[in-house]
């Protein structure tokens, strides 16, 4: 949460819960396994959370000064937005990581309609499931911008690696 943005997280975990990996205290948080002290509305442990990456975490929709719309937030709109993750060809790319499998469409419209009228290119994450239930290692990938991003994306996935 940011002390100078009016919005506050609660109830939203959404980057607690494992949508983007992150070791909290030695436990991997990833998708299906949230932080063990993630109540789902908030943190168990919140004064003695660890700087990184609980009090350094920022997410696009509560950053002050956010493009964001209220009805964003990341728990209710199932998505979270990491601005500026990358660059391409001196542009910002946003990354958007679903809070579930995949984006539902109302968010992923605008967050296109934002990457178009912004200039900003965009690269977006789906979550598959194995059939043993679990979440793949991986996400995948897309990219929404100009022709030649989504080649360089498209390249970069072929690779294994990412913008970030
Ligand atoms: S995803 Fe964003 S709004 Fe939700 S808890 Fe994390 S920083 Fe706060
Ligand atoms: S320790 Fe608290 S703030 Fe940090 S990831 Fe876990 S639930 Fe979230």
């Amino acid at each position: 949460m940011s002390p100078d943005s009016p919005r506050q997280c609660q109830p939203c975990t959404a980057c607690c819960d494992g949508w983007v990996r992150i070791t909290v205290k030695g436990f991997e948080a990833r998708p299906g396994h949230p932080c063990p002290f993630s109540t789902g509305s908030g943190c168990a442990d919140y004064p003695n959370r660890p700087e990184i990456p609980c009090r350094r975490f920022q997410c696009g929709w509560v950053q002050q000064g956010s493009p964001l719309p209220e009805w964003m937030r990341p728990d209710r709109a199932r998505v979270m937005v990491l601005p500026a993750q990358g660059d391409w060809q001196g542009l910002p790319v946003d990354l958007a990581v679903p809070v579930g499998r995949r984006i539902p469409p109302r968010a992923l419209n605008w967050l296109k309609a934002f990457a178009e009228r912004e200039g900003r290119p965009l690269v977006y994450l789906e979550h598959d499931k194995r059939a043993n239930g679990e979440f793949a290692e991986r996400p995948e990938m897309m990219g929404y911008g100009p022709p030649a991003f989504q080649e360089d994306l498209a390249r970069m996935a072929e690779r294994g690696s990412s913008f970030w």
